[in-house]
This record gives C-alpha cells, sequence and structure tokens, in this order.
C-alpha cells in the first residue's frame, strides 16, 4: 500500500479545520479532494448497498430497490436528482441451475451457473454426452468433429486473474462460442476460469440471440469431468436451468446534477454502473465506483463549490446486458451532446488509478494534467491515448464525445469479476477513498478549465473505428453489429 502523501495530507488537514473564512476561499479543487479524502458517508453507503440491497442484476426487484435508493441518497445530500428510464431488449434472471455428471459408475453434482442469456431446460432438465472440447481452438472442434453435435461440449479456460486476462476471455468466448455452435453443440460448458468451486457470470457473445444451454461450471468440478474424459470414460451431464425470461422492459438511470454558473448549458458526466450480476452482491464491479461518484456529488453540495458547466453524476443501469443505460442516455440527450465537454467512467474496482483512457484525443491529456494537479502526490499518472471498450464511455466515444476511463491497477478485480466473492470485504476502502480525489478534481477541472474538445464528426469516430483495434473490441463485447447497422453510433 503506498503512503499517502505530505502535499494530500496538508490538503486534507486544512480542510477538515474548523471551517474558517479563509479556508472557505481556498482553491475549489484541493478543498474537493481534502474533502473526500476525509470523513463522509462513503463506506457506509457501499456497504448498504451490498449487504442490504445485494446484488442487482438489471430486471430484478432488487435493482428496482438500488434506483429509488441511490435517488433518494442524492437527494439526502441536497443534491437534484431523476430517474431517466431506458429500455432493455429482454428481462434475463438465473432462479437457479443445477448438473449432474454421471457414468459408469460415477456421479457427482458440480456447481454450475448459467450464462447470461442462456436458454432454460425444462425442470427435467437436458441430458446430453458431455464432451471434451480442449481450449475451444478450431482444432479441438475439428477433433470433436460429430461428436460435438447435440452434446455439451466443455471448454478448459485458463484461471483468470488480471484485467487482461478479463480482455483476452471476452476476446477467445466470442470465437469459441461461434465455433461451437457451428459445430451443432447441444449446450456450452465453460470451465469456471476461478479457482476451486468459485463461479462467475460471463457474459455470453449472443445476447439476447443465444438459442441454447450456456453455462459456467466450477473448476474443480469441471477439471474432474476433463480428466474422466481423458481417460476415456464416457459421460452425460443433465443441466437444470431455471430461467425468468421476458419481453423489452424499462430500466433506470439515476442521474444527480449540479448546475454550471458560467456555462450551464455544457455538461460533463462522471458516471459508474450501479447495476451487478447477482452471484455476488457487486461492491468491486461496480457497486464502489457507483458510491463514489454520489460522493463526489455530495461533497461539491456540501462544500458549495460552485462549477461553471453543469456536472451530471450518473448511476448506469443495465450496464451488464451490453452498457445499455448509458447508450439509453445518449439517445436521450441526443440534442445536448455536442455540448457535452466530457463523459468519464469508472468500473475497475477499487484498484488504483494510475491514470485514464483518452479514447484517442491526445488534447484532454494537457486538461487531465492540469486537472489532477492538486492530487499530484498520488500519482504517478500517465495515460493511454487509445479506445476502450466494456464500460459507459462507449456510447458516447460512438458519439464522437471526448471521454475517459479510470484506468485502475487490477489489484483484486479479476479474480472477483462477475464472481460470488464480489462482495464488499473485497473492497480496498483505502484506496476507494484516494481514488475519490482523483475522480473528484477531474470531474471539477473538466467542469472549470478552460478547453476546447468539440464533439468529433461522423468521420472522425469512423476513422478512430479503421484506425484502431476498436472494431476488434466491440466484437468481444457484442456491440459491432449495431455499430456496422447504423443503430448505434454517429452516422452522417
Ligand atoms: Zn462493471
Amino acid at each position: 500500500m503506498r503512503l499517502v502523501p505530505a502535499v494530500i495530507l496538508a490538503v486534507s488537514l486544512a480542510t477538515t479545520a474548523p471551517m474558517r473564512p479563509a479556508a472557505a476561499q481556498g482553491d475549489p479543487a484541493e478543498r474537493l479532494a481534502g474533502a473526500l479524502l476525509g470523513t463522509t458517508p462513503l463506506e457506509d453507503d457501499l456497504e448498504t448497498l451490498t449487504d442490504e440491497i445485494g446484488g442487482r442484476a438489471t430486471g430484478s426487484a432488487a435493482n428496482l430497490r438500488a434506483v429509488d435508493w441511490a435517488l433518494q441518497r442524492f437527494k439526502d445530500a441536497g443534491v437534484e436528482a431523476r430517474k431517466e428510464p431506458f429500455q432493455v431488449a429482454a428481462l434475463w434472471l438465473e432462479r437457479s441451475a443445477a448438473a449432474t455428471v454421471t457414468g459408469e459408475g460415477i456421479a457427482f453434482a458440480p456447481r454450475v451457473a448459467a450464462l447470461p442469456f442462456s436458454t432454460a431446460t425444462g425442470r427435467d432438465g437436458l441430458t446430453a454426452p458431455l464432451v471434451d472440447a480442449g481450449r475451444g481452438r478450431p482444432e479441438d472442434f475439428a477433433a470433436l468433429g460429430a461428436k460435438a453435435k447435440g452434446a455439451f461440449v466443455l471448454v478448459e479456460t485458463e484461471e483468470l486473474h488480471d484485467i487482461e486476462g478479463l480482455f483476452r476471455e471476452y476476446s477467445e468466448a466470442t470465437a469459441i462460442e461461434a465455433r461451437a455452435i457451428a459445430g451443432g453443440i447441444g449446450g456450452l460448458v465453460y470451465m469456471s476460469s476461478r479457482p476451486n468451486d468459485l463461479l462467475a457470470r460471463h457474459n455470453a457473445s449472443l445476447g439476447p440471440k443465444n438459442d441454447r444451454p450456456m453455462m459456467m461450471m466450477e473448476r474443480d468440478g469441471a477439471e474432474r469431468a476433463l480428466r474422466l474424459l481423458r481417460k476415456g470414460k464416457p459421460l452425460t451431464l443433465t443441466a437444470v436451468l431455471d430461467i425468468q425470461s421476458g419481453p423489452a422492459y424499462e430500466s433506470y438511470n439515476v442521474v444527480g446534477e449540479i448546475r454550471g454558473t458560467r456555462r450551464p448549458e455544457e455538461f460533463v458526466v462522471i458516471g459508474g454502473h450501479l447495476d451487478s450480476w447477482d452471484l455476488g452482491t457487486g461492491a468491486l464491479d461496480n457497486g464502489a465506483n457507483a458510491m463514489m461518484v454520489l460522493d463526489i456529488a455530495r461533497q461539491i453540495r456540501r462544500l458549495g463549490l460552485k462549477p461553471a458547466r453543469t456536472i451530471r453524476f450518473a448511476l448506469w443501469n443495465g450496464e451488464e446486458q451490453g452498457l445499455l443505460g448509458s447508450y439509453g442516455y445518449t439517445r436521450t440527450h441526443a440534442a445536448e451532446l455536442d455540448r457535452h465537454v466530457m463523459a468519464s467512467s469508472y468500473d475497475i474496482g477499487t484498484g488504483r488509478i494510475i491514470g485514464f483512457f483518452t479514447g484517442g484525443r491526445a488534447a484532454m491529456i494537457p486538461v487531465l494534467d492540469r486537472a489532477l494537479a492538486p492530487v499530484a502526490g498520488l500519482g504517478p499518472f500517465a495515460h493511454v491515448n487509445g479506445p476502450v471498450v466494456g464500460t459507459d464511455n462507449y456510447d458516447f466515444m460512438m458519439q464522437g464525445v471526448p471521454n475517459l476511463v479510470g484506468n485502475q491497477e487490477s489489484a483484486n478485480y479479476g479474480p472477483n469479476y462477475h464472481a460470488r466473492s464480489d462482495e464488499f470485504g473485497r473492497a480496498d476502502l483505502r484506496q476507494l477513498r484516494l481514488n475519490a480525489a482523483i475522480a473528484g478534481v477531474v470531474t471539477w477541472g473538466f467542469a472549470t478549465l478552460d478547453l476546447s474538445l468539440p464533439r468529433q464528426s461522423a468521420q472522425q469516430v469512423d476513422s478512430l473505428v479503421r484506425g484502431t483495434d476498436l472494431a476488434d473490441q466491440m466484437k468481444s463485447f457484442g456491440v459491432y453489429d449495431a455499430w456496422v447497422a447504423g443503430t448505434r453510433g454517429r452516422r452522417p
């Protein structure tokens, strides 16, 4: 753990001392950083969201409770806030999932979790041969040949440790699922990429278009099945997946707002998604950052700071189903996007913020560096000027709006990602507070500094797609087809 540098402690002490007129006249960014490093309800809010409301998959009753609770927390802080509706194409929630593996003289029941938008199996389950699909590479499916047809294919995975592994997993899954479906499989079973019997809900690539059972099997159970298969023992899998599915429905973002004084018609957005998957309680993904966004709004209001531009504090919903809440926002607020100066997202747990992804717009870096000056002691910060897909900056980026994603150390994000273990106790509360100071001054900087970051044209967005690895990332996250179809992203 890094020590808080003296400069930050000085800021903190100065602003938590009894308020005198002189202190109130200090640099607003330094005062904001100091307040965020002091005592605030940040930890209590995260504990309430995770322990009391719990896992909050979009479409669930817990998700609606989280929306109403978060709205009230903005209001408690004196921050104007509203629910903003958007459409989700299809409801998908797991009620329960179970599996039994049988063979000659063999029977065991490994734990499984259905993958999002897996089909249900009916009460008696689906029974089919379980076959070894290796790593799911082309040669693995070639070796399986006709044996894949109608079978449950079991795909071995590498254990997930960090963000790089996570992006690799998403990217490989897209190709594996395409091969599996081409091979006529009955259902897909991934070995859990988490240790022991830990389960996670990994997004499948097809989304609501998926038409067969897909699940993750605990690593120990999947390893046992693979050892048996590799010794030549034929196995059968019975999976019972009870899924609640339904048609399109309305979900809600929660958006707090502090009006600008000099340029109220210009907007700066700071966002973190409020929804989570439901095996755990979504502390790292993404309760921590959602509660950080709320606390930044609260402290700006409490200190009575007046930004030049209007700041919107967005708790997105439907992120896990395809970045849907932020997509909905860009549609609802389409007429204002020319006046969106910057939209930022935080979504990598509580690892240290080491810089920002600036989406291919180098002009953001000097603004960032100026904004970060009051917390330079929490650095060093180094920015990555490339586009990144996987969280709620996506539709802003594809609409040409300057966007940032907090680039955080992986810390414990990977192993707990979408897993049963994503619980309050995994959050690094001290680092979350330091991150809040960083995110706070960046938000404040973009809301107050003189800058010129015009929205990109459709042609400029198109060249970003063509000139970088953006298209591959879009394919990994299932958003490429909508771009090609012209239904998502800026078009002439
Ligand atoms: Zn997330």
